[in-house]
């Protein structure tokens, strides 16, 4: 799909290029991101506007004055990288080792520092627009440091919309559903304890190894017998730990994984049903079994009216064939779900076309989304949509 952009964002596609490239070969962790706050900072300085740093850690934000015709908008890009090795093989690849930008959020910054530039040039936007370069989304829940430093308040944010490029839909292409965008994801840690013996003998012990591989099957059962087959949810044993020897019986199994729901309902039925399937399996085996649950990013839940604005925008700024015409929600989950709970808003992706996944080692961001993202940053701030 070919995306035709107004002339003065094409413009600024090459300065948007440069500021990707530069932030790219600096990625930083989350919390970590103080050279990438300095440098978001600098530029939105350059532009006239007055940058506020240390909100929520790392965070930075600036607001746009508007003409007070319409309510402020609060625009947020993610900051932080990954602790991936890269192998992207570009020129401009990361220069700390161990640290890449593997999920674009270097991409995001500088399409996000693209419409500021453009939008600090043009007329003053209806409303207020409030940028917003939030620390640590992968896995420290930087958008929740933002809101608990009072960043909805302070900067008086009625509503709120984020952008992720997603390699794998068509280029160009903007998602975004009605409701469940992404999902809830939980933790969970599982010890499974009986009594070690002679594997000759198993006899004289129990067997916490069996209990696992029971467990493992029975933990399947929640989605495929529980859930109702028209919601969608996911239970991932991703690690089993337990044994050493050929000829023993190990006296503890440690399983661990992840699950992902797109409603709190589902949520509630995993985590009930988990406990249950635990409790009964440890009585019948005879095997004492704990289960520790931790809850992560709640589920991502675009308001409806807000969704509709941000797929109206990218049909006004980047063609009718942009927007998806049957969006599916995705099972990864994101952060930005904090600002949703306190705020109406959509979190929307951004096709980039065929390529490595995010998170790969190789993957590289798609230079040419640059002013595509900015497009509809852009129109989102002018309103487009309610024209
Ligand atoms: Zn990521
Ligand atoms: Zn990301």
């Amino acid at each position: 799909m070919t995306v035709a952009l107004p002339a003065s964002l094409a413009d600024g596609a090459a300065e948007m290029r440069t500021w990707l490239r530069a932030l790219h070969q600096m990625p930083e962790l989350g919390y970590e991101e103080h050279k990438s706050a300095a440098f978001v900072a600098a530029r939105l300085g350059e532009m006239g506007l007055e940058p506020v740093t240390g909100i929520g850690g790392t965070g930075v934000v600036a607001v746009l004055k508007g003409q007070g015709l319409a309510p402020p908008i609060g625009l947020r890009a993610d900051m932080d990288a990954l602790p991936i090795e890269e192998a992207s093989g570009l020129d401009w690849a990361s220069r700390v080792p161990g640290v890449m930008h593997a999920c674009g959020h270097d991409g995001h910054m500088a399409m996000l520092l693209g419409a500021a530039r453009h939008l600090t040039k043009a007329p003053p936007p209806p409303g207020d627009v409030v940028f917003i370069f939030q620390p640590a989304e992968e896995t420290g829940a930087g958008a929740a440091a933002m809101i608990r430093d009072g960043l909805l308040e302070r900067f008086d944010i009625p509503e709120i919309y984020g952008l992720h490029n997603w390699p794998g839909l068509e280029f160009g292409r903007f998602l975004a559903c009605d409701g469940a965008q992404m999902a809830a994801v939980d933790r969970f840690d599982i010890t499974l304890t009986g009594t070690g013996c002679h594997a000759a003998m198993p006899h004289l012990g129990r067997d916490a190894l069996l209990g696992a591989s029971q467990l493992h099957q029975l933990l399947q059962g929640i989605v495929a017998r529980n859930a109702d087959p028209l919601d969608s949810a996911v239970v991932s044993v991703t690690q089993v730990h337990g044994g050493e020897a050929y000829n023993v019986l190990p006296e503890t199994v440690v399983m661990r994984g992840c699950t992902r729901s797109l409603s709190a309902e589902m949520r509630d039925l995993i985590e009930t049903r988990m406990r249950g399937i635990s409790t009964g399996l440890a009585a019948s085996l005879d095997l004492k079994i704990t289960l520790d649950y931790h809850r992560g990013y709640p589920v991502t839940q675009n308001s409806a009216k807000e969704a509709g604005l941000a797929r109206e925008t990218a049909l006004r700024m980047l063609g009718p064939a942009s927007v998806d015409p049957a969006p599916k929600p995705s099972l990864a989950s994101e952060d930005f779900a904090y600002f949703l709970e306190k705020r109406p808003g959509c979190y929307g992706f951004l096709g980039a076309g065929p390529g490595p996944a995010l998170h790969s080692p190789r993957y590289r961001f798609n230079e040419d989304l640059l002013p595509v993202g900015a497009a509809w940053w852009v129109g989102l701030a002018q309103r487009v949509a309610l024209i």
